[in-house]
């Protein structure tokens, strides 16, 4: 598929992540040599700027430090943003900032993602599908939620900050992106 034409069709939106990986995150940790044949993208940075900042909220105590796990995604979304996204990206994450960019926040459910009643159980995150800057509102906003392993939460991280980053689930890298369950 040319990612120009998918791109140039795809609006914003809101996506879903749900649960149902077989891989874990530790076996399937994209290396950079993977991607070689990944086409050269240019694509300008919805945000206007490399340097977002980054709230994290938790609204639902975890049993992990739910910030050196979203430090981690970021960490991850550092390197590889330029890559997949087509932009380089650098995060600031803290407890406080007063008009974040972008707002993580743990919590228990999601009852809804978008206009999208979410009755499956298996929702693991929701997030903002940020893909041209008119349709961005701040701050913009990944939830995912807690009480699922470590693994699998730094996963929905990943994949939910790929969203907000503009990554579709047809974007690679499809084992942090692609989602089985749901195409929303
Ligand atoms: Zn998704």
């Amino acid at each position: 598929m040319n990612r120009r034409t998918l791109l140039s069709v795809a609006g914003g939106g809101i996506a879903l992540t749900v649960a149902g990986s077989t891989n874990s995150f530790v076996t399937n940790t994209p290396r950079y040599s993977d991607y070689v044949d990944i086409p050269e993208r240019n694509i300008s940075n919805p945000y206007g700027k490399q340097k977002l900042t980054v709230q994290l909220s938790q609204q639902s105590e975890s049993q992990y430090d739910a910030f050196v796990l979203t430090r981690q995604a970021l960490d991850y979304w550092e390197e590889y943003s330029e890559k997949f996204a087509g932009y380089p990206i650098i995060y600031n994450l803290s407890h406080n900032h007063d008009t974040p960019d972008v707002l993580i926040r743990f919590v228990d459910s999601i009852e809804e993602c978008g206009s999208d009643s979410t009755d499956n159980k298996n929702i693991t995150g929701c997030a903002d599908l940020v893909k041209d800057v008119d349709l961005i509102i701040t701050p913009v906003t990944a939830h995912v939620i807690t009480g699922r392993g470590r693994d699998e939460t730094l996963r929905t991280l990943i994949h939910e900050i790929g969203h907000t980053l503009g990554l579709t689930h047809h974007d690679e890298p499809a084992n942090f992106m692609s989602n089985d369950a749901s195409s929303v």
